[in-house]
């Protein structure tokens, strides 16, 4: 998501007190969730809210979108949300194998075949995944898009996943869920959110 950098982007930046580094990381050994592409963050605020008991690492690529995300989280007091401005294909060279799930909500869907390395769940980035994992490989993935779901069943099928839950209509199941800002958009005009949770 690329947008115009806010008034507030460097002020926020220097100010926030919550970016992720090595050296500090978290302050207990409560489960680590990573978010690849936090966009404006509703998603991982609200569900670091909601599970205070996990540890949740949002990764975005735009500072620009990243700003708005932190000015958000700087008015709670929480302790168990970290932020990672980068592209997520660099994960490895920040995070040791931490993580126990993978988030990744309304990826960007390169529709270009010549482009399909930077689909989140190319095997490119699978290859990343696996590095940072800490057990178990658990993705969990929503969109609206057709075309990169069913793309991703497919590569994550082929590289070893198999499916705990594929939903072509997630918001008629009872499956608990917090919504993300492109999903009430995407609801809003009537497409149906497809849902996967994949192990490996
Ligand atoms: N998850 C949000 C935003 C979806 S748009 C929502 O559902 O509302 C996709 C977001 O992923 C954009 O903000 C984009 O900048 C980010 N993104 C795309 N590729 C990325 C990558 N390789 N690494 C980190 N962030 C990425």
């Amino acid at each position: 998501m690329r947008m115009r950098n806010p008034k507030y982007k460097d002020d926020v930046l220097n100010n926030c007190t919550f970016f992720y580094h090595k050296a500090t990381g978290f302050s207990n050994d409560n489960p680590v969730h990573l978010e690849i592409g936090i966009g404006k963050g509703d998603f991982i605020l609200n569900m670091a809210l909601a599970n205070p008991n996990i540890n949740f690492i949002g990764v975005e690529k735009y500072s620009s979108v990243a700003a708005v995300a932190i000015k958000k989280i700087m008015n709670y007091k929480i302790d168990n949300i970290r932020i990672l401005v980068m592209d997520a294909i660099n994960l490895e060279d920040v995070l040791d194998p931490i993580v126990s799930t993978i988030y990744l909500n309304f990826s960007d869907p390169w529709p270009k075949k010549r482009h399909i390395k930077r689909r989140l769940t190319s095997p490119e980035y699978l290859k990343v995944y696996d590095k940072i994992f800490n057990g178990p490989c658990h993705i969990v993935m929503k969109t609206d898009n057709d075309d990169l779901f069913a793309y991703s069943l497919e590569s994550l099928s082929e590289y070893g996943f198999h499916f705990n839950v594929v939903e072509y209509d997630l918001h008629q199941t009872e499956i608990p869920n917090i919504e993300t800002e492109y999903e009430r958009k995407f609801s809003k005009e009537g497409i149906k959110i497809k849902y996967f949770d994949a192990t490996k």
